[in-house]
């Protein structure tokens, strides 16, 4: 078995956490690939150092001393050694960073440094070999990432190293220039080296312990979710329920490995584990509930529009034209809606209004806005009948008003649009009917 081990910034934050990490990673011989964030917060009123490196690197764009502020990096990863009681310099590395700071490197290359610097630590303290990512992960002139080219390098790298540690976060064009991917993008490169080496897994180590089926902010201590498959989890991500980089999920999928959440603080918690498909059923019908406050709906009336050929394509057309994406459209005989972001549209109500009137000649159009969109995520509802009976009569009972629904095919989730006031309410009433009441 092999097994890529991704650690983020929360991980590697201080040398007593290093030293957790350390403990998983000799606990057991098939964690062989290990990919380092740079270090993150210590608590909660702390920095990021990859913060720290942006905010440096911009007094160097213009022109300013940024001794300062490198110093203080500096302390942070010295912070570490010392704790660790490693002999380590890094003096070699700053004089350098310093330079190609002061000869604007770039933006990206300044980030990058925090995974650099964070993982040349990691590989002396464990005594792997050391891969910089900017040698094996590829991006073009434009800065996308170049999967293929990549994972041929990587493999080839790998192939012939036992243990290596391999930096997150970034890689290199053909001539060298450092590129990253965007931020919390180390999940990127775990995946990708997991993809290259045919992993039997690819664990993510984080501060949670998995996904959790809804909010910490809105239900006090929620389950946590065993197993979630792929399509679940873009359904929940989509809605903000977000541990894992999105991105994070394409190298592994094309390969079938699965993605096991965990928590470098509980190593003993089993965590969530992500795949293709399960036969195993999840403990509750629902997998997991998420939503997203700040949406409103533009209501299209018109008499016989449904046998009007092209009516929708012309709404959506105006939509388009205007540059704003809709999130929904459920429909009824003669009335249309379209559910989009309100930040997206705020600004191009009027020309929206103006071109549906222009496209479409509608009876009316009404605007609402303040909505929250919640969906509830299951494979389980595919074959439980009263699903969608069950949410609806806990959202009646909880004095829920419910402005929209929307059931895809797949039978994988039920939309439902409410008011914002009653994003929360809705929210606890859907995780009482399901999971309180099976407990
Ligand atoms: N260090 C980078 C960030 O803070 C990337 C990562 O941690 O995944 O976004």
């Amino acid at each position: 078995m092999i097994k890529v081990v991704k650690f983020g910034g929360s991980s590697l934050a201080s040398a007593k956490q290093f030293q957790k990490v350390g403990e998983i990673i000799r606990s057991d011989p098939e964690r062989r690939y290990v990919v380092p964030s740079a270090p993150g917060k210590r608590h909660m009123h702390d920095t990021k150092v990859t913060d720290m490196l942006y905010e440096c690197y911009a007094l160097a764009e213009e022109g300013k001393n940024f001794s300062g502020q490198l110093k203080q990096i500096r302390l942070r990863f010295e912070e570490i050694i010392t704790g660790l009681e490693m002999s380590l310099s890094l003096e070699q590395e700053f004089q350098e960073i310093a330079e190609q700071f002061q000869k604007k490197a770039g933006r990206d290359y300044a980030a990058s440094r925090g995974e650099y610097l964070n993982s040349i630590i990691m590989a002396q303290y464990l005594q792997y070999t050391f891969i910089d990512a900017a040698e094996v992960v590829r991006f073009d002139e434009e800065g996308a990432f170049l999967s293929e080219e990549t994972d041929k390098m990587l493999r080839q790298r790998l192939e012939e190293t036992e243990h290596a540690v391999i930096p997150g976060f970034y890689g290199a064009t053909a001539q060298g220039c450092v590129r990253t991917f965007s931020r919390g993008g180390s999940d990127i490169t775990g995946s990708i080296v997991a993809r290259a080496v045919h992993a039997d897994v690819y664990e993510n180590w984080t501060d949670v312990s998995g996904f959790l089926i809804a909010d910490p902010r809105i239900i006090e201590r929620p389950e946590g979710i065993e197993t979630i498959t792929y399509r679940e989890l873009r359904e929940l991500s989509y809605m903000g329920a977000t541990v894992l980089h999105e991105d994070a999920i394409f190298p592994v999928r094309k390969e079938g490995i699965p993605i096991n959440i965990r928590n470098t603080n509980a190593p003993e918690d089993r965590g969530t584990w992500i795949v293709e498909s399960t036969c195993q059923k999840s403990r509750y019908t629902i997998t997991g509930i998420a939503g997203k406050r700040g949406f409103c709906s533009i209501n299209i009336e018109k008499d016989m529009m449904n046998s009007e050929v092209g009516f929708g394509r012309k709404v959506l057309q105006v939509f388009e034209e205007n540059g704003i994406s809709f999130e929904h459209m459920p429909s009824g005989i003669d009335t249309l809606t379209v559910f989009v972001h309100l930040d997206e549209f705020i600004d191009k109500e009027q020309k929206v209004v103006a071109g549906l009137h222009r496209l479409t000649r509608p009876d009316s159009i009404d605007i609402e806005s303040d909505l929250a969109l919640i969906a509830v995520v299951g494979r389980g509802m595919r074959s439980t009948r009263g699903t969608a009976g069950r949410i609806f009569s806990a959202l009646a009972h909880a004095n829920v008003n419910v402005k929209m629904i929307d059931q895809g095919s797949s039978e994988l989730n039920i939309i439902i649009g409410v008011s914002d006031n009653d994003f929360e309410a809705a929210i606890k009433a859907i995780y009482d009917i399901f999971v309180i009441s099976q407990l």
